[in-house]
């Protein structure tokens, strides 16, 4: 089995995508990774999840990777007494420590450690951006604010403090039982929400100690000040929109989206473009021509992946959301201007070998015209350095820890094959032209490059290329 594009599909997994037949389902329509939101999945469901995904694995024969994403600190008001209130423009609104239901004059804030760091002149935008307040008078049990933007507020909102530096871990109770959950289940990714520094992703790292890999959601525009620092720790980025179009100005969001895949594609971390991509899908068989130009933008930027969220977790046309991503990534990949676009944001080597070598390997690829650049790989750094590159040809990333290919799913332009490590070079070789062959990248005639770490199974070692004849006897053994 393989795909025609280079660009990653992950899919959100809910309730409109729970039987083991609608998840193959979406496997077969071009999902490479599936994401758990963790804010809605119990514990029981996600290990069901992850049993479910890894049968259909074992059955197809080709690694799927699995993010579970964590909730993070999101915060909500309190009740009020009867019912949703409408707060007029200019009135006065407080939040408070006081757990009383609320009316239009207050609500209950049960986020002490908030109104301790609020200040007057900070926003808090309520509601995902539908009513907005600004402080006036600060007190450590106490915020009246002024009504910016009006309108209805009902129980348990959200609160969106994009003005305040909150003194609170990326990490809740509710994250950290998560989290220990989703990696006894054995998940491969995990995501971060609400980062605001580099310290909350080293955070997870120290709990997860390399059994699965750490990717930090930007969705705050602390975490877009800090954006190298935080690119320097994290495995991987997700440009998170529904909540960055919350916390910044909306028309600020493509610019930064751009920032961010281009700085993901310099430092080499694989980055995903994530929210509403498909929104209309989630009612509709057909997206919108403005989705379907922006799922093309984020294929023409180099993301390594696009990502489906309540379009495959909860809509009526999973599948078809699916498939349209699909499309629309064959599509844009085989437009005359996608080279010359992709090409134009790449970005110099670093002075390695391994960059060294990934250049050249891209280089000679291109030059000659050859099939595949396969790529023995251990700890997956190999082909992440090779995928940085952005080469022309499919890199074939072959590997003998499952959890490196599973991983490796979520990259731009991989494909994964986990075999045994190779005896000598001659087996490196033979095997890498072998693979290229079965899974359909080359025919016997062609060439590939082979490229390695010698010897095998020294990690961060990329030192040896190779230009290799896919021969008869290929196709034979
Ligand atoms: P969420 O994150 O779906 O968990 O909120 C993505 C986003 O905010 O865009
Ligand atoms: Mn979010």
């Amino acid at each position: 089995m393989r795909r025609q594009r280079r660009t990653k599909i992950l899919a959100t997994l809910g309730p409109a995508s729970t039987s083991r037949d609608q998840i193959a389902a979406l496997f077969a329509a071009g999902a490479d990774v599936f994401r758990i939101n963790m804010s809605h999945t119990p514990h029981d469901k996600l290990r069901e999840f992850v049993e479910t995904i890894r049968s259909i694995e074992q059955e197809q024969q080709r690694p799927i990777g699995i993010l579970a994403d964590l909730q993070g600190p999101k915060l909500r008001v309190g009740t009020f007494k009867d019912g949703p209130v409408t707060l007029a423009n200019g009135s006065s609104f407080v939040l408070d420590s006081d757990k009383k239901p609320g009316d239009v004059s207050r609500v209950h804030l049960p986020h002490p450690e908030i109104l301790a760091a609020l200040e007057p002149g900070h926003r808090l935008i309520l509601d995902d951006g539908k009513v907005t307040l600004q402080a006036v008078k600060c007190t450590p049990t106490r915020a009246e604010c002024r009504v910016v933007v009006g309108g209805k507020l009902s129980d348990r909102k959200g609160v969106s403090l994009p003005d305040t530096d909150l003194p609170v871990s990326a990490l809740t109770d509710k994250d950290r039982s998560d989290l220990d959950a989703a990696l006894n289940a054995g998940v491969d990714w995990i995501a971060v929400s609400f980062v605001q520094r580099p310290e909350d992703v080293a955070e997870v790292k120290k709990v997860a100690r390399g059994r699965a890999a750490v990717m930090a959601k930007i969705e705050k525009p602390q975490a877009v000040a800090r954006l190298a620092e935080i690119m320097d720790i994290a495995d991987a980025l997700m440009v998170a929109r529904g909540d960055l179009g919350v916390e910044m100005p909306m028309a600020k969001v493509p610019g930064i989206q751009k920032q961010i895949t281009r700085q993901a594609r310099r430092t080499g971390k694989p980055v995903v473009v994530a929210t509403q991509m498909l929104e209309s899908m989630i009612t509709a068989p057909v997206p919108t021509r403005a989705e379907v130009s922006d799922v093309a933008t984020a294929v023409f930027e180099g993301a390594d992946a696009i990502m489906l969220s309540a379009e495959s977790a909860a809509g009526q046309y999973p599948v078809e959301a699916v498939s349209m991503m699909n499309r629309i990534a064959e599509e844009v990949e085989a437009d005359p201007t996608y080279r010359a676009v992709i090409q134009g944001q790449r970005a110099e080597p670093e002075a390695t070998g391994a960059d060294a070598i990934a250049l050249a390997a891209r280089d000679i690829a291109e030059t000659l015209d050859l099939s595949a650049i396969v790529c023995w790989t251990m700890s997956g750094s190999t082909a992440l350095r090779v995928a940085r590159e952005r080469p022309k040809p499919i890199t074939i990333a072959l590997t003998p820890k499952i959890a490196t290919a599973r991983r490796l799913a979520l990259l731009w332009g991989v494909h994964c094959v986990v075999t045994q490590d190779a005896r000598d070079l001659d087996d490196m070789v033979s095997r890498a032209c072998r693979f290229a062959f079965q899974d359909g990248f080359a025919k016997p005639g062609q060439r590939i490059i082979v490229v390695a770490g010698v010897p095998l199974g020294t990690p961060g070692a990329t030192n040896m290329l190779r230009i290799a004849f896919v021969g008869a006897e290929t196709v034979d053994d």
